[in-house]
């Protein structure tokens, strides 16, 4: 029996040292996700026959919004992002619990997750499981404060871990490798973790992404998904003092 389930594929563009600009491939035509970048998209879409339809934008880095004016100006494609200032030139502000309905399998709730930066979004799409955060959670990680705080940060984890465990998270970095370092300092006798560096060491071999992760295998081996309330310390803190250890590491 044929399946109405329209095919969705979700490719990886390695943009700068370091980022992906994460591209959602429906029928022929596609959304980007954070392109700090123009030319790894067009140069996708040119290769492949397909149309650029939407960019969604998580925060206003220019490693993540570089490409964007450059990408409209050549393809039309419609911009979602943050329903504040700094994205003035948005088609679609987003707010907390907003919902975007492209068709079927394509629908995304907006969640509020600032820390990184003060009006940070992630994209989550309950029938994919899947979250594009930016740079709000990465393997075995997180991101640094810019103007945002530790403490927003912690809670808007605590928001993605009440996501379903198979939730497949796309984060916008390759930090794995260094994030593993830091949390073997934290905690040097976590199996999961020793297991998960060693998968994550042959998949850089072959060049290939550590991404996307889980919420459960974050849960499994990201320090800062893994505070839990002590006697003496509130989980909270915990957390502020873990993401300055990280700093300073
Ligand atoms: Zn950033």
């Amino acid at each position: 029996m044929k399946s109405n389930r329209p095919h969705i594929d979700i490719i990886p563009l390695p943009a700068f040292s370091d980022n992906y600009i994460w591209i959602i491939r429906y029928e022929n035509k596609a959304i980007a996700i954070d392109p700090g970048d123009a030319n790894p998209v067009l140069h996708y879409i040119a290769e492949h026959h397909i149309t650029l339809t939407h960019i969604f934008i998580t925060h206003h880095h220019p490693d993540h919004t570089g490409g964007v004016r450059s990408l409209v100006e050549q393809t039309g494609a419609m911009v979602y992002a943050p329903n504040t200032a700094r994205f003035s030139y948005a088609d679609q502000p987003l707010n907390d619990d907003d919902a975007i309905d492209l068709g079927k399998d394509l629908t995304f709730r907006i969640i509020n997750c600032p820390g990184h930066t003060i009006d940070h979004i992630a994209y989550y799409n309950p029938e994919l499981n899947t979250l594009f955060c930016g740079d709000t959670l990465f393997s075995a990680g997180c991101g640094r404060i810019f103007d945002g705080s530790a403490l927003m940060l912690y809670h808007s984890l605590q928001r993605f871990a009440q996501l379903p465990g198979e939730t497949k998270v796309y984060c916008t970095h390759e930090y794995t490798l260094a994030n593993i370092a830091f949390a073997e300092h934290v905690e040097p006798n976590n199996d999961a973790l020793i297991q998960y560096k060693k998968w994550c060491i042959a998949q850089r071999q072959q060049s290939r992404p550590t991404l996307p992760t889980t919420i459960e295998q974050e849960q499994a081996i990201n320090p800062f998904m893994r505070v839990r309330d002590s006697a003496q310390i509130p989980a909270e803190q915990q957390f502020i003092e873990l993401r300055k250890a990280k700093d300073r590491f």
